[in-house]
């Protein structure tokens, strides 16, 4: 596996493996790799022939009271993930790298960006959606990967990618969950023990909603909500940010489910911030 910290060494990389012929697939990650990240490298393999993994903590994504400074960096424990999982090369470029001047050129991607976490992380999928077309740029992949565990960013950069005519395919894969189904982040080592516990609490909301919309056949999200938020009262140290039902496509607000929707739980646990969702597919099974 090559290591690259430069964008000009990273794209001789690239250059190299389409000459040979190769479909080039990138998976882009904050680091502090868990099996979620594994499990896109893994994909990525299977789909494509020459995987890069890029581990860069974006500062362009933080607000000025976020985690940027703790955000956890466990870059030699990520390199011998990527090898395992089966990536050819891993970028990690530094800020400056990244970022040699003000950055003055943003994509917006208008309208998918204000809801969900958009209204209490301003600016942030604008550092998200400039990093990504910034990543698309240098490496070229041929298609890149995202987990469904931030849907929102998922949708944002599909969009992006549809608007701008990017030639890449973007692939979203399942969320990789612990055995108590909270979703795996980089972000829950910061939980105490009891955090930890009733940090489970956001997917056992999301399995009851997705129960009462399969089984029970409820179509109402003010229904479907207010029985997500009956759960997440069982957590002591859980406030909740935001508890919503939008479609899948353009994250609007839906009163009576018709078509894909996404269930959404963004919450504090102790001092952290989770996220979580689940897709409701009125055609599934
Ligand atoms: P991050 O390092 O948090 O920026 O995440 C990098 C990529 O991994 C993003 O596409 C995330 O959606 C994805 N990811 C993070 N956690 C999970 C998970 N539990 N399951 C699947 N994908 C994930």
């Amino acid at each position: 596996m090559e290591l690259a910290k430069t964008i000009e060494s990273v794209r001789a990389l690239v250059r190299q493996a389409k000459a040979e012929g190769r479909k080039v697939g990138f998976v882009p990650t904050m680091g502090a790799l868990h099996r979620g990240h594994i499990s896109l490298i893994e994909e990525a393999a299977r789909q494509t022939d020459f995987v890069v993994v890029s581990i860069f903590v974006n500062p362009a994504q933080f607000g000025p009271s976020e985690d940027f400074g703790k955000y956890p960096r466990t870059l030699d424990a990520d390199l011998k993930v990527c090898e395992k999982a089966g990536a050819a090369a891993v970028f990690v470029p530094s800020v400056g790298e990244m970022y040699p001047q003000e950055n003055l050129a943003w994509v917006n991607v208008e309208k998918l960006c204000e809801p969900l976490c958009g209204r209490g992380r301003k600016g942030h999928f604008r550092g998200v959606a400039t990093v990504c077309a910034k990543l698309f740029n240098i490496i070229g992949p041929d298609m890149a990967f995202f987990g469904q565990k931030d849907v929102q960013q998922a949708v944002i950069i599909t969009r992006m990618v549809e608007d701008l005519d990017m030639p890449l395919k973007i692939v979203v894969c399942p969320t990789v969950r612990e055995s108590d189904g909270l979703a795996m982040s980089s972000r829950n080592a910061y939980l105490n023990a009891e955090e930890r516990r009733q940090a489970a609490l956001l997917y056992a909301a999301l399995k009851k909603c997705e129960n009462m919309f399969e089984k029970e056949g409820v179509r109402q999200s003010g229904r479907l909500v207010e029985a997500m938020k009956e759960i997440l009262r069982q957590g002591a140290d859980i406030r909740v940010e935001y508890v919503e039902i939008v479609s899948l496509r353009d994250l609007e607000d839906i009163d009576i489910i018709t078509d894909k929707a996404i269930a959404a739980i963004a919450a504090k646990v102790g001092g952290t911030r989770l996220i979580d969702n689940i897709i409701l597919d009125l055609n599934r099974k």
